[in-house]
């Protein structure tokens, strides 16, 4: 990305070993993030020109002489932070935060090949090369599946709850199947985009609110008896949808919020009297992985669908543009 609404592709060098931890994939599939979009916009500053895209899956060309456990051959997943896996923070479940974590946006996954630093750490590999319609799915999970699945668990979305999702892109759709694996009994999806909301039903959701805001807030808890949801996703990152999320919660529930926030600013006042428990942030993807990519090689889940637009590496402009205008929910690209 050169500036907002630039995006070019180039030749750049093609990636090499530079620490021994470190392994080279060929891409199969690649992808336009939700959060692309901020700098696309113009609404966040990059160092332009920005190499661009962290979610990937590919096959393994290349490993660096410290690399144990993953193969040159097999087809693996990774997270947007690589992360060493073994640190203390690692270790309790946010690999997102790891204290060697290296941001995969900065190396540029839109592309054909993608150097991964922290290899064993950071990489999942199927367990054996997968069919070509399972990949997106197992893309999905790089990030937006693993994200919306961040959102349900810190939200404690489970039996007997009630989750809202405020929210209609691929993280809020996703988070809404993630509420359903996790056995909620009422999931409320926050929408009022005809295609996205079919999805969201076909992904678990039993209820669908249009309105948004206030109005928002008061058609969730009249659904709920006037209480509010147990657990509410919040999957955008504007002030609106943060205090929607908030204001939608009962006394005593769970927010997970995912959406990367921009101007967000809570009042502390009107937090301290609501009540609710607040957790999110940066997705610790790698938590999830090993468990997602069991469900998506068992085929109980078909996170792929929210991939809605497919083309090839060298028609990205197009998708970003795609993206940008709510024409996609979610662009695939192919290397
Ligand atoms: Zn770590």
């Amino acid at each position: 990305m050169y500036g907002p609404g630039d995006v070019r592709v180039e030749e750049r060098d093609e990636p090499r070993i530079v620490e021994a931890t470190d392994a080279i994939i060929r891409l199969s599939a690649s992808c336009v993030c939700g959060s692309d979009l901020w700098p696309y916009r113009g609404i966040e500053d990059l160092e332009w020109p920005a190499p661009m895209g962290h979610e990937y899956v590919g096959i393994v060309e290349e490993v660096g002489s410290e690399v144990t456990t993953i193969k040159p051959g097999q087809f693996v997943i990774g997270s947007f932070w690589a992360s060493d896996n073994t640190c203390e923070i690692c270790r309790a479940g946010y690999q997102s935060a790891c204290i060697n974590r290296v941001p995969m946006g900065a190396l540029g996954a839109q592309a054909e090949l993608l150097r991964v630093p922290l290899a064993d750490g950071t990489l999942v590999a199927t367990p054996d090369l997968p069919a070509d319609d399972l990949v997106p799915s197992l893309l999905a999970a790089s990030d937006v599946l693993g994200t919306g699945w961040f959102g349900a668990v810190a939200a404690e979305a489970g039996p007997g709850k009630t989750v809202a999702v405020a929210g209609d892109g691929a993280v809020g759709l996703l988070a809404v199947l993630a509420a359903k694996q996790r056995g909620a009994e009422r999931i409320i999806a926050m929408s009022r985009h005809e295609p996205r909301q079919k999805l969201a039903r076909e992904y678990g959701a039993t209820d669908i609110v249009e309105a948004r805001g206030d109005d928002g807030v008061a058609a969730v808890k009249e659904l709920t008896g006037g209480l509010g949801a147990h657990s509410v996703v919040e999957a955008v990152g504007t002030q609106e949808s943060m205090m929607q999320a908030i204001r939608s919660t009962r006394p005593g529930g769970h927010v997970g919020f995912v959406g990367v926030g921009h101007g967000v600013e809570v009042p502390g006042m009107e937090l301290f009297w609501s009540l609710v428990h607040l957790h999110g942030g940066p997705a610790p993807v790698r938590r999830f992985l090993p468990e997602l990519v069991e469900l998506i090689w068992n085929r109980q889940i078909d996170p792929g669908k929210v991939f809605d637009l497919e083309l090839p590496l060298d028609q990205v402009a197009a998708g970003y543009r795609a993206m940008d205008e709510r024409e996609a929910i979610k662009v695939l690209l192919r290397p």
